[in-house]
């Protein structure tokens, strides 16, 4: 298993945004900042689209890097969150603190890949499964599918072929060794590639990770061309309404309104699945 590098020293580069890359509107309502190692990352508002987004932002190529590198490698190992309390040190409530004991990354993964599995493979099975047949002729991708919890339930369940993105590293070798989901490409921006191929896809999978893409517009439109005639596009994020869920990994937090925009856009005929009181956006884009 490789061992992370200094993620300390990790330097991202930034880019400035004009307006809003949703709606285009050029004002912009400051909407707090918050520190990471020797980063500060600042967000806006949008007030016509109520889109919230991190503005300056680090490039795509600089979080390409992170993401391949760093990002599971040091979750995975509970190494990282240096200041207590920082909101996104509480998604694993039960296990404290990031940083009060670190991990060996095989404990991690675990750790990981049953968190997954309790708080999103059974809401994607269930969802999925009133849109689309689940059999051995479907055919499923996911953008970021991390240490493959999701597809390779869904494979051991209902036997349909299974396909990832994946940029960590770590994350990609313990997918091979297991030997059960085939690897398209390691960024969202493969999905441009992808969608030239003939072969298409039942459903397109992005599990708290259409949030972590700088541009999600394009990336969308990307998914809708990877889809079959009528396949469906899954999305899952968390709600700006309930969990604002700002952090250095974050550069969009959607609305209802603002996840239904760039679903539309993208040329999807969006619909919400989850209730409007629930701490994450659920929606179903029909191609
Ligand atoms: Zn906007």
């Amino acid at each position: 298993m490789s061992k992370p590098k200094d993620f300390e020293k990790y330097i991202f580069d930034f880019e400035a945004l004009d307006e809003c890359p949703l709606c285009s509107s050029k004002s912009f309502i400051p909407a707090g900042k918050i520190q990471w190692l020797s980063n500060e990352f600042c967000f806006i508002l949008c007030p016509v689209c109520s889109l919230k987004y991190m503005n300056p932002r680090p490039t795509q190529s600089s979080y390409n890097t992170f993401y391949k590198e760093y990002f599971w490698q040091q979750k995975t190992r509970n190494i990282g969150f240096k200041q207590p309390g920082q909101i996104w040190q509480g998604i694993y409530k039960k296990d404290k603190f990031h940083n009060e004991k670190k991990w060996k990354s095989k404990e991690g993964i675990q750790r990981l890949k049953t968190r997954h599995l309790e708080l999103r493979t059974n809401n994607i099975i269930s969802i999925l499964s009133r849109h689309i047949k689940l059999n051995e002729k479907t055919k499923i991708l996911e953008i970021g599918c991390a240490f493959g919890a999701t597809l390779q339930t869904i494979s051991k369940q209902f036997e349909c072929k299974v396909y990832g993105i994946e940029p960590s590293l770590e994350a990609r070798q313990s997918i091979e060794k297991e030997a059960i989901i085939e690897l398209l490409g390691y960024f969202a921006q493969d999905l441009e590639r992808i969608s030239k191929q003939e072969s298409k896809f039942d459903a397109v999978i992005f599990s708290h990770v259409l949030e972590n893409t700088t541009n999600p517009l394009e990336i969308l439109t990307y998914a809708k061309q990877c889809l079959k005639e009528k396949g469906v596009l899954y999305i899952e994020t968390p709600n700006l309404l309930l969990f604002d869920a700002v952090n250095p990994y974050h550069p969009f937090i959607f609305s209802r309104h603002s996840l239904s925009l760039v679903a539309e856009k993208a040329g999807f005929k969006p619909e919400i699945v989850s209730e409007s009181l629930d701490r994450m956006l659920r929606i179903i884009g029909r191609t």
